[in-house]
C-alpha cells in the first residue's frame, strides 16, 4: 500500500514537473502557457502526445528531437524526476509516516502535504527560472505569500497566522536592511530584490525559523558551490543566482524542522539547532 501510494505520488509529480517545464520556459518569455502546444526550439516540430510522456519520452527519443535529431535539453527529464521525487517524499514525510491507517483521511496531515507540494512547486519553478534568467517572478512570490497565509489561517498549515505574518515581515525586512546597507556601503547589490521577496514568501509558509533556515543552509550550500568558480575566476564578485540556494535551504529546513523526517525534539535536545531557549520563546 505504502509503495503504491509513493509510486502514484511520484508519477503525479512527473506530470506536474512536465507542466513546470512549460512554465519555466514560457513565463519569462512572456508566452502563453496554454497555447500553442510545445514545439522543438530548433525545427518547430510539434511535439506529439506520445513524445510528451514525462521522463519516458526522453529515454525513448534518446534525448533527441524525432524530426531534426537535435538534442533535447537534459533539463526536461531532470525537472520531471525532481518533482516526482519531491512529491513522493512529501507524501511520505507529511502523511504516510504519521498515519498507520491509510484508509481514513487525516485532514490536518493532508492539508500539510498539499502545502508542502505547493510550496516546493513554486520554489522549483522559481529556481529554474532564476538559473536561466537571474530573475524571480513577482507573481509567484506574491501568490506564494497569499497561499502561505491561507494555509496558516486554515489552522492546519506549517505554522499559525501570527508566525506567518512575522515570517513575512522578518523575511522581507531584515534582508532589505542588508540590501540597503550593502548598496550604501559597497555601492552594489549583495542580494537581489527578488531574493528578498522570495524570503518573505518563505516566511509566509514557514515563519521566522524557516527564513533563517533558508538563509543559513542557502548560504552554506551556495558558498560550497561557488568556491570552485571563485577560485577559477579569481573574482569574489562573481554572480550566482541565490534563489535556487534559498529554495534548497527552505526545503531542507521544512523537512528537518516540521517534525518530519527527523524528530524535532531530538534536534533541540542535542542542541544542534539554535537552542532550546530561543526555540521556546519563538514557538510558544
Ligand atoms: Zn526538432
Amino acid at each position: 500500500m505504502t509503495i503504491l501510494i509513493l509510486l502514484i505520488f511520484f508519477l503525479l509529480g512527473t506530470i506536474f514537473g512536465s507542466l513546470y517545464n512549460v512554465l519555466i520556459y514560457r513565463l519569462p518569455r512572456g508566452e502563453s502557457v496554454v497555447y500553442p502546444n510545445s514545439k522543438c526550439p530548433h525545427c518547430g516540430h510539434k511535439i506529439k502526445p506520445y513524445e510528451n510522456i514525462p521522463i519516458l519520452s526522453y529515454i525513448f527519443l534518446r534525448g533527441r528531437c524525432s524530426a531534426c535529431k537535435n538534442k533535447i535539453s537534459m533539463r526536461y527529464p531532470i525537472v520531471e524526476a525532481l518533482t516526482g521525487f519531491y512529491f513522493a517524499l512529501c507524501a511520505y514525510a507529511f502523511y504516510i509516516k504519521n498515519n498507520e491507517n491509510l484508509s481514513i483521511l487525516n485532514i490536518p496531515d493532508a492539508v500539510k502535504t498539499i502545502e508542502a507540494l505547493l510550496f516546493g512547486s513554486i520554489l522549483i519553478v522559481q529556481s529554474f527560472i532564476d538559473l536561466d534568467w537571474f530573475i524571480l517572478l513577482d507573481s509567484f512570490n506574491y501568490a506564494g505569500i497569499v497561499f502561505g497565509l491561507l494555509f496558516s489561517v486554515s489552522g492546519y498549515g506549517f505554522v499559525d497566522i501570527k508566525s506567518s505574518i512575522l515570517g513575512i515581515l522578518f523575511g522581507g525586512l531584515i534582508p532589505f536592511l542588508i540590501y540597503y546597507i550593502y548598496l550604501k556601503v559597497r555601492k552594489m547589490e549583495g542580494l537581489g530584490i527578488g531574493d528578498i521577496k522570495l524570503l518573505a514568501m518563505i516566511g509566509a509558509f514557514g515563519g521566522i525559523w524557516m527564513v533563517l533556515g533558508a538563509m543559513f543552509f542557502g548560504s552554506v550550500i551556495g558558498l560550497l558551490v561557488s568556491i570552485p568558480t571563485i577560485i577559477k575566476n579569481k573574482n569574489m564578485q562573481y554572480y550566482i543566482p541565490f534563489g535556487p540556494f534559498l529554495s534548497i535551504g527552505a526545503i531542507l529546513w521544512m523537512f528537518l524542522d516540521r517534525g518530519i523526517l527527523v524528530d524535532r525534539g531530538i534536534l533541540v535536545d542535542r542542541g544542534i539547532l539554535v537552542g532550546q531557549f530561543i526555540d521556546r520563546v519563538l514557538w510558544t
